[in-house]
């Protein structure tokens, strides 16, 4: 077994790098995740050891209740969101982690802009908030499907970098990711949808609509990393055809927020010797 790769090493592997490129290629960007993690014992070993940490920075988090984390996670059918969550945050507390999924708007959701539910489901300070899917679909799916005037797309990109600044100062730090799985990859996931009896309501006609669509997702994928990562809310690609990996990687981004906000336990105001119980 060979040792995890650093934090920081993770950080600088995932980010998006624009330097000196006018387009991001995602189908250039490795999909399996080998350059981080050899060998799946390890992956495994580094997931387990980071969950552990995970649970123990929630706690004061959650203690302190000065800061928030949210976790956006975004990819194409498949990717793996559900299971990065349900690995990630396999021994974190459910008290402290609220899982938000973002589906087809309502019709009440689409009375109003776009970035009102996102914004009511915004973790409190104290929590850990998931987006299982986000905000960012409205520059995905509303983009590819056309199902909003492309001027209107084209103004989101900027109106949520500052609606993720308003958050950032205001006490939420937010984590980005975006699971980068290849076609081939999703055609083994898809069939297996189809052939495993338990994973056969995950199956939905309308993913094969999306796949072949693969290259406008792309497109829309990369204009999305290029154009929303900031400093204050920084996309991470995450190479997703590697389950074992992907979380392991994931699971070191999201440990590194938490231990970047360092949360620590509030002074209770009183000293416990003050107390006797009998
Ligand atoms: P998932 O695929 O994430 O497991 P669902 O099967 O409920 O969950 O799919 C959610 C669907 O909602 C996806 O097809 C997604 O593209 C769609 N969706 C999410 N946000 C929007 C939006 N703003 N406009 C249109 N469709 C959306």
């Amino acid at each position: 077994m060979s040792s995890p790769p650093k934090i920081d090493d993770v950080r600088a592997a995932t980010a998006v790098k624009l330097k000196g490129r006018t387009k991001l290629k995602l189908g250039e960007l490795p999909t399996n995740g080998h350059s981080l993690f050899e060998d799946k014992k390890t992956a495994k070993a580094s997931l387990d050891d980071d969950a552990t940490v995970i649970d123990t920075l929630q706690d004061a988090l959650y203690a302190e209740q000065k800061h928030a984390l949210l976790v956006v996670l975004q990819g194409i059918d498949t990717a793996g969101k559900d299971g990065t969550l349900k690995s990630v945050f396999k021994f974190t507390s459910p008290l402290g982690v609220r899982v938000h999924p973002f589906g087809r708007p309502t019709d009440l959701e689409l009375a109003h802009d776009y970035l009102w539910r996102a914004h009511a489901a915004m973790p409190r300070k104290g929590h850990i908030g998931v987006f299982n899917r986000s905000h960012y679909e409205d520059v995905l799916v509303v983009k590819v499907r056309k199902l909003a005037p492309p001027q209107a797309i084209e103004q989101r990109y900027e109106q949520i970098n500052q609606f993720e600044k308003h958050l950032h100062e205001n006490g939420t730090r937010i984590l980005k990711l975006m699971l980068h799985v290849s076609r081939k990859e999703q055609g083994v996931r898809l069939r297996e949808r189809l052939e495993v009896p338990q994973k056969r309501w995950k199956f939905n006609p309308s993913d094969l609509e999306d796949r072949e669509l693969w290259d406008q997702y792309e497109a829309a994928y990369a204009t999305m990393l290029e154009r929303c990562s900031t400093t204050w809310a920084p996309w991470h690609i995450v190479p997703a055809d590697s389950r074992s990996r992907r979380d392991a990687i994931a699971a070191r981004l999201v440990r590194g927020a938490l231990e970047d906000l360092n949360p620590q336990y509030p002074d209770p105001g009183y000293r416990p010797e003050q107390f006797e119980i009998d």
